[in-house]
């Protein structure tokens, strides 16, 4: 599946739900977002038909997220399916931690790959501040179990300035003494985005190597991946940048977003794509569907430009799916 800058769409990024236990200020409204009513969510077949249909257009990697995946009821009965599906070859799944102590091992047992797991601060009063819970002693306790099962781990922490960029060394440090790689990702002008600053990837990089020392860089081999690692001498894992705003990877994007009532959206940026709920709920053909999301493929934009122009999307992080 390839759209019309000659790109090869093979991952896809599932949202199961808009809802969270968290409220991450720069991801939701304090107040939440209006939920998507339950009818309209895609059932997990339903969502897992269109993996379906996409995996025999050539999608490889699978990603589950929301909101929060571990919200949704029996996200392991999805793992199962969605494992059991021809060319589906990785399974990941982006979590922010609060339920992985009671869901690692069956996660495991049901065929997950990979999870990321969402860290900004390890300092309850920030971590607080940020989610409007207290529930970072759930998260870190999440983070043991998913590594006690077997789990290849990153950790993705969002800098902002004011907020948590006094903490970034010790999100970092959890890299030292287990192979967990934690990233550090530039923060979006998406939604509630817009109303913090983010940190340039060099800037977080020059403040971890004031305390660590000199960091290497790791010649990048897959150029889809849109982190950038480097390794500091003592540290079992790698410290990952991911540059949406200060290094664009957009000629490289390989993906494609499902929210969870089924539309499939081509850039975080845009509105652009197709509503797929409908035409699966009117009783259309897997051949009909392959054929208006390959032509919704085709229409991929070129890149975003969140720092040109305003976001088109009224979107919340929260509701696309990250
Ligand atoms: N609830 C899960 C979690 O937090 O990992 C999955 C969904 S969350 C929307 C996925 C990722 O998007 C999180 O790592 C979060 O930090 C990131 N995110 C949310 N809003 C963002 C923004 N405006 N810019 C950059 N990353 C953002
Ligand atoms: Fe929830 Fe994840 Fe958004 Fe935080 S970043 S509010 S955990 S969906």
């Amino acid at each position: 599946m390839t759209d019309s800058y000659g790109r090869n769409i093979d991952y896809l990024r599932v949202s199961l739900t808009d809802r969270c236990d968290l409220r991450c200020t720069y991801c939701m409204p304090k107040c939440g977002v209006d939920n998507i009513p339950h009818k309209e969510i895609l059932t997990l077949e339903e969502t897992a038909r269109i993996v379906r249909i996409m995996a025999g257009l050539g999608v490889k990697k699978l990603r589950i997220t929301g909101g929060e995946p571990l919200i949704r009821r029996n996200v392991t009965g999805f793992v199962r399916l969605v494992s059991d599906i021809t060319g589906i070859e990785d399974i990941c799944m982006t979590s922010n931690g609060t339920r992985l102590s009671e869901y690692a091992s069956q996660l495991k047992a049901a065929g997950l790959h990979r999870i990321n797991i969402s860290l900004d601060t390890t300092h309850r009063d920030v971590f607080s501040k940020i989610t409007g819970t207290d529930m970072l002693g759930k998260v870190l306790e999440g983070i043991d179990a998913a590594y006690d099962a077997g789990f290849p781990i990153k950790i993705n922490c969002v800098p902002m300035k004011g907020v948590n960029d006094k903490d970034l060394d010790s999100v970092a440090l959890l890299a030292k003494e287990r192979p967990i790689d934690v990233r550090f990702i530039e923060l979006m002008p998406i939604g509630c985005g817009k109303e913090h600053t983010g940190i340039r990837s060099d800037t977080v990089l020059h403040q971890l190597e004031e305390n660590f020392g000199k960091a290497e860089p790791y010649e990048r081999t897959d150029m889809s991946s849109p982190a950038e690692y480097y390794r500091f001498s003592g540290f079992c894992g790698n410290i990952g940048f991911i540059s949406p705003m200060s290094h664009k990877f957009c000629r490289y994007c390989d993906r494609a977003r499902l929210t969870s009532n089924g539309f499939l959206k081509l850039c975080l940026q845009y509105p652009d794509g197709a509503d797929l709920k409908t035409p699966l709920r009117s009783g259309c053909s897997d051949d009909d569907l392959s054929e208006m999301i390959l032509a919704a493929v085709r229409k991929k934009p070129l890149q975003h430009s969140f720092s040109d122009t305003d976001m088109t999307d009224d979107r919340k992080m929260v509701q696309i799916g990250g």
